[in-house]
């Protein structure tokens, strides 16, 4: 096995201290780092290689063992063996190192310039009847999109991009202050790490525009208000090859001059006459695909609910429908003629005191409580 020279790879002395060797790594792993080198094997190779090389000189043992036998027991054959899961303490050190050059701006958390998209948010007002029955709309939505004149690299072509000379393509600039270091972003190059010789002249450099995006939205049937829906990858277009965001529509469905609902119920109010709901009757009662006949029996009191079943709203999930409860409400005429009041008052001399008791029931248990109490 060929002794590595881990010193060497870090680039200092053999008696260097750990701060220098702290320093020296996170030199190398900023600029080695795979995220700021995609697709890079020789990068990779050579932040594998400082990692060990820091692994094992960070380690008081572990160099000493190396400084005496010129290598460390289960460190690195060939370029698989170094294994980050069982460096211990290596989260701390990247937590170290990396805090400034991970943490703040970019929300893609990863390559310098790439940016995922923006989610948007879009409110949708709907009809009731839209709610009920799905509608499938059109929406226009302003929003940042990859600039199709230069396809997002905002210059004129690609050889007019070259690396940030400020930042040298990291995006940040560094400022030590006594024992911290600041991370700001490039002024030069915001962040991107790219300096554009001649922008785009549709996007002025930035990779995007702003415009109006024409989608086609299915509302589904059953949705209410409060309801959400997400269209992945709808939102803004990301920045140097990040993913787009996702558009989020939220609905708001006007309410019904009739109808009132709750989840998948309707609900309704019909009056009818006394003498119908005495009678009985078949009424005409408007549903959400038009006027359905609803039989009313003899006897029905005011207040009382009748179901009809699968006249309600569809259920977002699954086929099935909701009920449409209509409450029926009795009404008194306010005024009767002669001839009407004559038969009224006839109707109530045939009623006999045992009938009274037994087709009044709320009458009578009211009689029997009052009785109770009072005596
Ligand atoms: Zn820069
Ligand atoms: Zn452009």
């Amino acid at each position: 096995m060929a002794s590595k020279d881990y010193y060497g790879t870090l680039g200092v002395s053999r008696d260097a201290d750990d701060e220098a060797m702290k320093k020296a790594y996170r030199k190398l792993a900023l600029k080695y780092h795979p995220d700021r080198n995609p697709d890079d094997k020789e990068a990779e190779r050579k932040f594998k290689e400082a990692s060990e090389a820091y692994a094992v000189l960070s380690d008081q043992q572990k160099r000493a063992q190396y400084d005496q036998f010129g290598h460390v027991e289960g460190m690195g054959e060939g370029m698989g063996g170094f294994d980050f899961g069982t460096f211990g303490g290596f989260g701390d050190i990247f937590g170290d190192i990396f805090s400034d050059f991970f943490g703040g701006t970019s929300r893609a958390g990863g390559r310098r310039g790439v940016q995922r998209g923006a989610d948007l948010q879009y409110n949708m007002e709907i009809s009731f009847d839209q709610a009920a029955f799905g509608h499938t709309t059109e929406v226009d939505i302003p929003m940042l999109s990859t600039c199709d004149q230069c396809g997002g690299i905002g210059a004129k072509s690609s050889r007019d991009v070259e690396v940030c000379p400020v930042c040298q393509g990291t995006g940040q600039q560094r400022i030590q202050q006594g024992f911290f270091t600041v991370a700001t972003t490039c002024t030069r190059c915001r962040g991107s790490g790219k300096f554009i010789h001649s922008p785009c002249p549709k996007c002025h450099g930035a990779g995007r525009v702003r415009e109006h995006r024409k989608l086609r939205v299915n509302v589904p049937a059953g949705v209410d208000t409060g309801a959400r829906l997400k269209l992945s990858g709808e939102g803004e277009d990301g920045v140097g090859g990040g993913r787009s965001g996702d558009l989020y529509i939220s609905i708001t469905v006007k309410p019904h001059p009739y109808f009132h609902r709750e989840g998948t119920d309707l609900y309704c109010e019909v009056p009818i006459s006394f003498v119908d709901a005495a009678l009985g009757t078949v009424i005409l009662v408007p549903t959400l695909e038009g006027k359905v006949e609803l039989k009313i029996p003899s006897g029905t009191q005011s207040g009382r609910t009748f179901r009809m079943r699968g006249k309600g709203i569809a259920s977002l999930r699954g086929s099935s429908r909701g009920e449409q409860f209509v409450r029926v409400i009795v009404e008194i005429p306010t005024d009767i003629t002669g001839p009407q009041r004559e038969l009224l008052q006839k109707f109530a001399s045939l009623e006999a005191e045992a009938d009274r008791r037994a087709h009044y029931p709320l009458m009578d248990k009211f009689t029997q409580r009052i009785r109770d109490l009072f005596g």
